[in-house]
């Protein structure tokens, strides 16, 4: 986005702020210590405690129940309004998040990906940054085929291995499921390393997932089965990856599901590469889902769209940085 456009972009939301309270939505993936973090998006404990210390003196931090509410009805949010999500599932959400909700007694909304619950394989971004980028002999190039194309990666230097991971993962995020599925048993034959995923990358277990579903300051919400960009999909296609996390989370868990968010779910797209799409919205609400957040930046208000409210993702940000970055959502 060129800089004319950012600053039209900022006026438009500063206006829209002044003449309504907006509720801003956060969005989080992980709250743990890694070694490395390429996509940056798990938070340290130390970091996230302190955010909802500051959260809970200084917002108004509503729960599922109150946040739709608002949005369906219509209501305009009560002063500094944030709702709090997380993206994914990992097991870290139940083991290191969750404590520090409850402690602070801030509630939060998890999106659980489905298919990979109780079983020791990773994200496929989780797993390609473990095949390239963790310790072992990589052949110095790759040649691997995805949705029948060729494509020619050089692997023989840490620069380029790093290039290599960034590239693929650009490519992968806009393939059908059984595509990357393809991807990814390449990359196991071509690196030597086998599926098995690390625990520190392991996503929540179905007792975990049920725990978490009962906890006081949590509640479950859907992000698919198989967390592909839904707008390269069918109608069909992606009414059965939505509604699948849906069945299964409901049959788990005995409740009604009425949060989904869209994996990836930005608003820039390439060309004809669409993280979702008007079918996205339709297959949502046949589904009989509430409400439905996405992945770009902007504030809530009554006259947004419940299909695809925009959230603003939370870096590793210190405690400094991160009160700034608050009081600015609030502004534009
Ligand atoms: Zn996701």
């Amino acid at each position: 986005m060129g800089n004319v456009s950012q600053k039209v972009f900022s006026v438009m939301h500063y206006v829209a702020n002044k003449v309504q309270r907006p509720a801003v939505v956060l969005l989080y993936h992980r709250v743990t210590t890694l070694q490395q973090d390429p996509q940056e998006l798990s938070v340290t404990p130390a970091n996230f405690n302190a955010q909802l210390t500051h959260l809970a003196s200084d917002y108004h931090v509503l729960d599922a129940d109150r946040f739709l509410y608002h949005v369906k009805n219509k209501k305009p949010f009560p002063e500094r309004s944030v709702f709090i999500t997380f993206d994914d599932g990992y097991a870290d959400n139940y083991h290191e998040a969750l404590p520090l909700l409850t402690k602070h007694e801030v509630p939060a909304l998890f999106y659980i990906t489905t298919s990979k619950i109780n079983t020791n394989y990773e994200l496929w971004w989780d797993d390609l940054e473990r095949i390239l980028l963790t310790d072992g002999n990589l052949p110095p190039e790759l040649h691997i085929t995805i949705n029948g194309q060729s494509w020619q990666y050089a692997t023989g230097t840490l620069t380029a291995i790093r290039q290599t991971y960034y590239a693929l993962q650009q490519v992968l995020r806009f393939c059908k499921p059984a595509m990357i599925e393809s991807a990814m048993e390449q990359l196991y034959e071509w690196s030597g390393k086998d599926a098995n995923g690390r625990a520190s990358h392991r996503l929540m277990t179905w007792e975990e997932v049920k725990a978490m579903g009962g906890a006081n300051y949590a509640t479950i919400g859907c992000h698919t089965h198989r967390h592909p960009a839904v707008g390269m999909l069918s109608y069909e296609e992606q009414y059965t990856e939505i509604g699948m996390s849906k069945e299964i989370l409901e049959g788990a868990l005995g409740t009604p599901q009425e949060h989904f968010s869209y994996p990836f779910g930005g608003r820039k797209f390439l060309g004809s590469k669409r993280y979702y799409n008007a079918d996205s919205i339709k297959a949502c609400k046949a589904l009989g889902l509430q409400l439905v957040t996405a992945n770009y930046y902007g504030q809530v208000h009554t006259w947004s769209n419940p299909y695809a409210l925009p959230r603003i993702l939370v870096r590793d940000w210190p405690i400094d940085v991160f009160r700034r970055h608050m009081q600015q959502f609030f502004k534009y």
